[in-house]
């Protein structure tokens, strides 16, 4: 039997079956989700794949990375401007 227990990577939960998950994929310049139905794992070999547990996380998780690019832009806009 296969029993695999998967934490949302933004809020902790655990997976349960009733609920649709979504998987993301974020590098440097974008971030992409993907319902963990649909997922096929050989896409994208490079990383591993963050595990979400709805849309609520999937909209904090893009915060997240929203806020983080918009850190590493304003550095960027910094060094440029010198
Ligand atoms: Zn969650």
């Amino acid at each position: 039997m296969e029993v695999t227990t998967l934490e949302c990577d933004v809020c902790g939960e655990q997976k349960s079956d009733k609920e649709e998950w979504f998987v993301a994929i974020s590098t440097v310049d974008m971030i992409r989700f993907c319902p963990a139905s649909e997922w096929a794992n050989d896409r994208w070999v490079v990383r591993k794949p963050e595990d979400i547990c709805g849309q609520d996380c999937c909209h904090r998780r893009l915060s997240q990375w929203l806020d983080e690019a918009n850190r590493k832009r304003s550095a960027n806009r910094g060094q440029e401007g010198r």
